[in-house]
């Protein structure tokens, strides 16, 4: 009988099938015969940006609320997240944490980098982040991979966790995911069961924050200030896309202003003879252009199919 409480995070961007992953998790524990907490966390973005999803499992009902500052796994199907401090993924990973890593770097070379001194782990199938996009649920790899590293979850559970999760998707979308799933689950088996469960919170564990006086500062202090317009400028949040509008100039007719007016970001610009010019810095990879050009001149292409090998984050 596991005793004590399971913490698990997952970090991906929007689209790319965290909160399924969760969802699927939550069920085979659920399964398993434990209670459970399933649930993600988005920021104000949306396709493409930072988010995170959770799951709590524990033998006994579950009394813990809130985001998990404390995981006893975080898994990272976007390793690019790694670097971008919005993403939070090493908030509270400590050296009993396992990091898995959707990567194609080595663990050693991760743990050099991140200076840590817990375990870190590879997922060893690759899931392209683009690819995940493209098969809307590859974060069932994600998630086929925790369920190994747990140690209390079997392969049939874990399947009929995928079924019932996905049961309204088409059956090959089902049949793929399944495949993901358990291919992650049979990759692991030689760290089955390295996460153990966290220590289930006790109030007589509180301990009071000590009081901290602040100074008082009149709200001409205390209110933010901008001082300059056009500082989203500076954030790159091209970063965050995982597919990329590419126009086909020979389609575009040159309408002067339907993917340069819809697009959110204000990343399109157009010439003085109506060409359109996509700022890649800053699209987000929303894709409202694609669904919105009239003569269908823009195409979604999987970021894989045009970044060069060479552009993966060092
Ligand atoms: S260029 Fe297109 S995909 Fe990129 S942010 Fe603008 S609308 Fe979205
Ligand atoms: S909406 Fe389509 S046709 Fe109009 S400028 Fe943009 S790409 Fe060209």
């Amino acid at each position: 009988m596991t005793v004590g409480m399971f913490r698990i995070r997952f970090h991906g961007r929007g689209g790319q099938g965290m909160k399924t992953a969760s969802r699927i998790l939550g069920t085979a524990f659920f399964r398993a015969g434990f209670e459970v907490q399933d649930a993600p966390r988005y920021g104000a973005e949306r396709r493409g940006a930072p988010m995170f999803a959770y799951v709590r499992a524990a033998r006994t009902p579950i009394n813990e609320r809130g985001v998990i500052s404390n995981p006893d796994l975080v898994v990272v199907a976007d390793d690019t997240l790694v670097a971008v401090p919005a993403a939070a993924v090493l908030v509270g990973v400590d050296e009993r944490t396992v990091l898995l890593i959707n990567s194609i770097e080595d663990s050693r070379r991760w743990r050099e980098r991140l200076n840590l001194s817990g375990p870190v782990l590879i997922l060893p199938a690759r899931v392209e982040p683009s690819e995940a996009a493209e098969v809307g649920y590859a974060g069932a790899g994600c998630c086929g991979a925790a369920a190994r590293l747990v140690g209390v979850i079997s392969c049939a559970v874990l399947e009929a966790a995928v079924r019932e999760e996905l049961a309204s998707s088409p059956e090959a979308l089902v049949e793929a995911n399944v495949h993901y799933a358990l291919h992650a689950y049979r990759q692991m088996e030689a760290v089955s069961a390295s996460v153990a469960p966290g220590k289930v919170p006790n109030a007589a564990d509180y301990i009071e924050p000590d009081w901290v006086e602040l100074p008082f500062e009149d709200a001409r202090l205390a209110a933010p200030a901008i001082h300059a317009a056009l500082t989203s400028e500076k954030v790159p949040t091209g970063l965050w896309r995982t597919v990329r509008p590419v126009i086909d100039y020979a389609r575009c007719n040159r309408c002067w202003w339907v993917c340069s007016t819809f697009c959110p970001d204000g990343a399109i610009a157009v010439d003085a003879d109506g060409t359109p010019r996509i700022d890649y810095d800053h699209c987000k990879g929303c894709l409202v252009c694609v669904a919105q050009c009239p003569p269908h001149a823009i195409e979604a292409v999987p970021e894989h199919k045009v970044r060069a090998p060479t552009e993966t984050p060092s």
